[in-house]
């Protein structure tokens, strides 16, 4: 629908469905960010220089901005280098608080970036590790969620939205159960962040996640909301300038939050650019971009239903923007090495989530995963190439 905003699709005819690993960028980023370093670039929250001072303003701009997006308030925006830290610097900072008898429950089809931080935390800290069953349907198994959610629990870390599934989770419920129980809850929105609307206080949970490079926006920033306790509550993450009150030979004392979680010069000019991408999409409108994708995962799972000895991992019905797949008897790099020679780019592995790959008896499986520049032709293309792909197998 905007192929034309993003000058990749240019010069060549690429079909990109790997927008899960990370998405392509729109001129209006590129721009910008090209734009702050020939215009005002400098160090920010130091210097008292005029470009120091507009390079700052901007910087903070781009929280308000973030803030804006999903409906918070800039003090609760922590910048990260992306969704990774963002889940290790609550982790480690929690880790710090939990104790033996305490539990921590995960679902199994979180992303490694989830999973291990979590495991890790309880491994280091004595509480004890749970894990959350996901149904054949690929949706996350509330009964089981309700069973294992006791008075000891506290922290749920959950995905919003499946990078391997595409399934949707039910994270209003969620949080008002784990609340319920005294829990904290952080939600993994790397995914869910491009593709829904995300409104933080409708979904009320203590933390959420994303990456910038996952919603047309640059690599090496990431966002950390947390409810302002929950901020408040967490120990500094890494030690340096900018996070600091007043440092003598006897002590240190720590700046406020978000100031005290972000030590040393942030990704400045990758903040400018995930600013621009988050107005890029709002111009756009999230609902718009949520059912413009919904028609072509639809076209798509139709198509991939009718193709004989497919397995797609999940009931093809609840997918948003995210489908993976096997074929029987077949492995999913040979497929994938016949499409890129038709410059389809799709994604084969375990796509950093072993246990819900697992789960489903497969190792590995081959991932498609739009974002709002792919097109029902697209589509068809890809699905073409499939087939034909499958034809030559079938032939041998
Ligand atoms: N969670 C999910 C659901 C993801 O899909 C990803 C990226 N594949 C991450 C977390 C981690 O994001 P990043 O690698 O940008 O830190």
């Amino acid at each position: 629908m905007y192929k034309a905003d993003f000058p990749i699709f240019a010069n060549q005819k690429l079909i990109y469905l790997d927008s899960a690993a990370s998405t392509q960028k729109p001129d209006v980023v590129l721009e910008a960010m090209d734009t702050f370093y020939k215009t005002i670039y400098s160090n920010v929250h130091r210097g008292n220089c005029q470009i120091a001072v507009a390079a700052t303003e901007q910087y903070e701009q781009a929280r308000q901005t973030v803030a804006d997006f999903i409906h918070t308030t800039p003090d609760c925006i922590v910048f990260t280098k992306g969704a990774t830290e963002s889940s290790n610097l609550v982790a480690s900072g929690f880790a710090q608080f939990l104790k033996p008898g305490d539990e921590v429950l995960v679902s199994l089809a979180e992303h490694h970036a989830v999973f291990v931080p979590w495991q890790q935390a309880c491994l280091r800290s004595g509480a004890t590790f749970k894990v959350v069953n996901v149904l054949p349907s690929g949706q996350l198994d509330m009964d089981d969620f309700k069973a294992q959610l006791t008075p000891n629990t506290k922290m749920v870390a959950i995905t919003h939205l499946s990078n391997v599934l595409g399934v949707v989770n039910p994270i209003v419920e969620i949080v008002q159960q784990a609340h319920a129980v005294g829990a904290k809850v952080l939600v993994d929105g790397a995914q869910s962040v491009a593709h829904l609307p995300v409104n933080i206080s409708e979904l009320d949970c203590d933390y959420f996640i994303f990456s910038g490079h996952k919603i047309y926006g640059p690599t090496g920033i990431g966002v950390l909301y947390g409810k302002k306790e929950a901020l408040e509550s967490l120990p500094p993450y890494q030690f340096g300038g900018d996070m600091i009150k007043e440092v003598s030979v006897e002590k240190t004392t720590f700046a406020s939050v978000p100031a005290r979680l972000e030590a040393g010069t942030p990704p400045i000019v990758e903040t400018i650019g995930l600013a621009a991408a988050l107005k890029f999409v709002s111009k756009i409108g999230m609902t718009k971009i949520a059912a413009y994708e919904q028609a072509l995962t639809q076209q798509l799972v139709e198509e991939l239903c009718q193709i004989p000895n497919i397995q797609i991992l999940g009931d093809p019905l609840l997918k948003s923007g995210i489908v993976s797949f096997s074929i029987k008897n077949l492995h999913p790099s040979d497929l994938a090495v016949i499409l890129s020679r038709q410059n389809i780019c799709v994604r084969v592995g375990h796509h950093c989530a072993m246990p819900i790959h697992r789960c489903f008896h497969q190792s590995v499986s081959l991932r498609v995963s739009l974002g709002l520049y792919n097109t029902p032709e697209d589509i068809q293309i890809f699905v073409q190439a499939l087939k034909k792909a499958l034809s030559l197998f079938n032939g041998m």
